[in-house]
């Protein structure tokens, strides 16, 4: 039986076809009954049209369900004036069916699709196909196919070549837990997926490509968290004979035709602002800050240095920092300031909260007030600029890293809960200067900040790695890393100098990266790079609040999928065939 087939899609129908013979495809998306004559929503991927079934010329329309697939002939006509309607761009317009064809009919479904809101996440993951028909999914994923058309035509534009890397590779840089896959021909060995294509497309600038970018995906095994997906995408570049501000340019200018394209509103800046790490942390208590907003920590040691506080004193006196926010004008009660103290001690790990609000005549008030001199206020205002009666002070005493930490997640939290963040404007900047290692207290080592191939600045003393400072940036928008990079090693001598530091030995570098550390010694460029989450980005510009919904087939929170059923158990024949044996085993929640 041949079907009918489309002549126009049904977003598609416009005046000049009254009168016409059309044939229309798609989903039955409503479905009435008027007195004997059925009226159907017809829905394709282009918008939705009105057919008109009148029984005596189709008989058999009554029995159509919900998301049936049908082709339907007919003449196309104009509605009465009363039964137009003004919210669909095809109102205007019914199809006058003459004979019609179910292409597929559909059974009663899991859920109604227009109730999908109400619908447990599982379910609707499990039917990731009936869930992604929604007008609005349909367009995230339209919006992120677009978003990769414009990247892509950036990059070519900038005499970019875009190159496919590996996904069965060998371990990556990126400090993360591999996905590893046994390797059938050599039991016992694996690939790894990529955490990154970082080792790749530095040798790809070894190989002379001098432009490189890939819509990259990257695997890795962390730890269950929101908004974490074990399998994402990047959009990796890398350059050779640049520098950090050659990178951070042309990333600039990609972004500003993104926003343009995509975003509520264009972006105004003409560059984005640059803070050191250093600087970022000391104002904001994080790397990622939002600066939508003030309320910037304050560095108030120099007012307990007589305290008779005597935690704050033992603070000072142990080397640690005292740190504050400054809540302008608000009149905050006792139990949302309590509430607050028990956020911080029990979700941002803080160890104590205190707060100070004044009275009228600008007396402390406050649980510690008896500890406090009358004249706080007066002495505050020399190390908090503009501090009045009407605010509140938060403070948090310790270690400098971890009350800033602390102060910066309750900066947040306040912004939000009191509306300070200016929602008119996107805020990008970059942080540039890392740290190039950190010191890992429990495994008393250095670990690298970013990964092992970054550079440092020239004429650095490597005999104090605590001065070291990375050649990385980070871009940051809104409070949220949109990627990063660095400019890489590219001498074999000074990677030998990181891989000392790190604790890595000439064996284990040889074993992990040998092929790299090999080019670096056969004609290798100075080259940079940077990354960007491309399901983050996707994020933002749709306003999704979860990455799942910016991802055709997302893992659930439990990484498993709830569709394909994966993952699953595999054949005694199939893991002989490997060389392998199951030693233990659990079953990944299924719905
Ligand atoms: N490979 C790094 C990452 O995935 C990015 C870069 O350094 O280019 O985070």
């Amino acid at each position: 039986m041949s079907h009918l087939k489309r002549s126009l899609h049904c977003g598609h129908v416009a005046e000049k076809k009254i009168g016409s013979e059309l044939i229309l495809a798609g989903w039955v998306h409503r479905w009435r009954d008027h007195g004997g004559i059925i009226f159907i929503d017809l829905r394709d991927n282009s918008g939705i049209m009105q057919l008109v079934f009148d029984p005596a010329v189709v008989p058999d329309a009554h029995s159509l369900r919900a998301e049936s697939v049908i082709a339907a002939k007919g003449i196309l006509e104009n509605r009465t004036p009363e039964t137009i309607n003004k919210d669909l761009p095809t109102g205007k317009f019914e199809l006058k069916v003459t004979s019609f064809e179910v292409l597929n009919k559909a059974k009663a479904l899991p859920f109604q699709l227009d109730e999908a809101e109400k619908v447990a996440e599982d379910i609707k993951l499990t039917y990731r196909y009936l869930d992604l028909r929604s007008e609005e999914k349909q367009k995230t994923l339209k919006l992120r196919s677009d978003l990769c058309f414009e990247m892509r035509s950036f990059l070519h534009l900038h005499e970019f070549c875009e190159i496919e890397t590996p996904i069965l590779s060998k371990s990556t840089p990126e400090g993360a837990r591999d996905y590893l896959v046994p390797s059938r021909a050599y039991p016992g060995n694996c690939y790894a997926l990529p955490q990154s294509p970082q080792t790749y497309k530095q040798i790809l600038m070894a190989s002379g490509v001098e432009k490189y970018y890939q819509i990259a995906r990257c695997f890795r095994d962390e730890d269950l968290r929101a908004n974490r997906q074990p399998e994402f995408t990047q959009l990796d570049m890398e350059m050779s004979f640049i520098d950090e501000r050659d990178v951070q340019d042309l990333c600039e200018d990609m972004f500003k035709k993104i926003w343009d394209k995509f975003a509520r509103r264009p972006l105004k800046d003409k560059t984005f602002p640059r803070l050191t790490y250093a600087e970022a942390f000391s104002r904001f208590g994080s790397d990622k800050p939002d600066i939508r907003f003030d309320l910037e920590i304050n560095n108030i040691d120099k007012l307990f240095e007589q305290t008779k506080l005597t935690f704050l004193k033992a603070t000072i006196e142990r080397g640690g920092k005292i740190g504050a926010l400054c809540l302008k004008d608000k009149n905050l009660s006792r139990s949302e300031l309590e509430g607050w103290v028990s956020r911080a001690m029990h979700d941002f790990g803080a160890k104590g909260l205190l707060y100070v609000r004044f009275d009228e005549s600008g007396k402390p008030n406050s649980p510690v007030a008896k500890f406090l001199p009358d004249n706080f206020l007066e002495q505050a205002q020399k190390v908090v600029p503009g501090i009045t009666a009407s605010d509140t002070l938060f403070i948090v005493a310790g270690d400098y890293k971890s009350s800033w930490e602390v102060l910066g997640k309750l900066r947040v939290e306040l912004a939000q809960k009191h509306e300070l963040v200016d929602e008119s404007k996107d805020a990008f900047l970059w942080i540039t200067d890392f740290p190039l290692v950190e010191w890992d207290r429990e495994d008393k080592r250095w670990y690298a900040m970013h990964h092992p191939f970054t550079s440092t600045v020239e004429g650095s003393d490597w005999n104090k790695p605590e001065t070291l400072i990375a050649r990385a940036y980070d871009l940051v928008c809104n409070g949220e890393e949109l990627g990063g990079g660095s400019i890489r090693i590219h001498q074999r001598e000074i990677q030998q100098k990181m891989f000392d530091l790190l604790g890595i030995n000439k064996d284990s570098a040889k074993e992990k990266f040998g092929f790299l550390l090999e080019a670096q010694e056969l004609g290798f460029p100075p080259h940079g790079g940077v990354a960007f989450g491309l399901d983050r980005l996707a994020m933002i510009l749709s306003d999704a609040n979860s990455i799942r919904d910016v991802i055709a087939f997302p893992k659930t929170q439990n990484f498993s999928c709830l569709m394909t059923q994966a993952p699953s158990t595999v054949g005694t024949d199939q893991l002989r065939e490997l060389g392998l044996k199951c030693t233990k085993a659990a079953t990944p929640p299924k719905n």
